[in-house]
């Protein structure tokens, strides 16, 4: 069973709030309108996202927007969760080890954790293709398109929205040079470390937007 409306309404405010900060901070020159932030919200990257704290198995299950309570309920949760190198990322995100093709991402937002299910078929492009997240470049199959159920009403008829990601869901690893495409390539860039982990951030919250559209 879908979940009520409420749900819904609750990310469609999240997403909303998210949808300000969607200019690329990188772009941006203003220094952030720190009036508008609480004065004790979750700790903050360089950017103006939380950065990823530690999680835990109910916050994991308790945070999905698109996709059934008892789905969340069952869906393979990682079991190393204290030994994710939480400082190095900018979302969790899995595969399950039972289903090909079904993935999983959890995204810290102000207000609270974004969980979204993600499907794809497996990949059997020999191009190369670009994750369109951290902007990794990878051949045979490491990007995936993976697509993901919209959330209420627009969701329950079935529409969906679509991202090219890294098939491994390791953006924010990519993007902070510790993990290197095995026949891709990562483009040479201007940015810092920072700079490209506030790109993962900021493509991330604008997809989650997306499934609220
Ligand atoms: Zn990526």
């Amino acid at each position: 069973m879908w979940d009520g409306s409420e749900r819904g309404s609750q990310l469609a405010e999240t997403v909303t709030a998210l949808g300000w900060r969607r200019t690329p901070a990188h772009f941006r020159r203003d220094p952030v309108d720190s009036s508008t932030e609480c004065a004790e919200g979750p700790r903050r990257a360089t950017g103006n996202l939380p950065v990823m704290e530690p999680v835990t198995e109910s916050e994991v299950r308790a945070s999905f927007v698109n996709c059934s309570k008892g789905d969340a309920k069952r869906l393979p949760v990682p079991r190393d969760l204290d030994n994710r190198p939480w400082d190095d990322l900018d979302f969790l995100g899995w595969s399950d080890p039972s289903f090909a093709g079904r993935c999983y991402l959890v995204f810290p937002t102000d207000d609270r954790l974004i969980g979204i299910a993600l499907r794809h078929e497996s990949n059997a492009s020999v191009r190369a293709q670009m994750c369109s997240i951290c902007m990794t470049t990878h051949s045979r199959g490491g990007v995936a398109l993976m697509t993901a159920r919209k959330v209420g009403e627009s969701g329950r008829r079935g529409n969906t929205i679509g991202i090219y990601i890294c098939a491994d869901l390791a953006c924010s690893l990519y993007a902070r040079r510790k993990k290197t495409p095995s026949l891709g390539n990562q483009y040479r860039e201007d940015l810092t470390a920072d700079e490209r982990s506030e790109r993962v951030r900021d493509n991330i919250a604008a997809f989650i937007a997306r499934l609220g559209d």
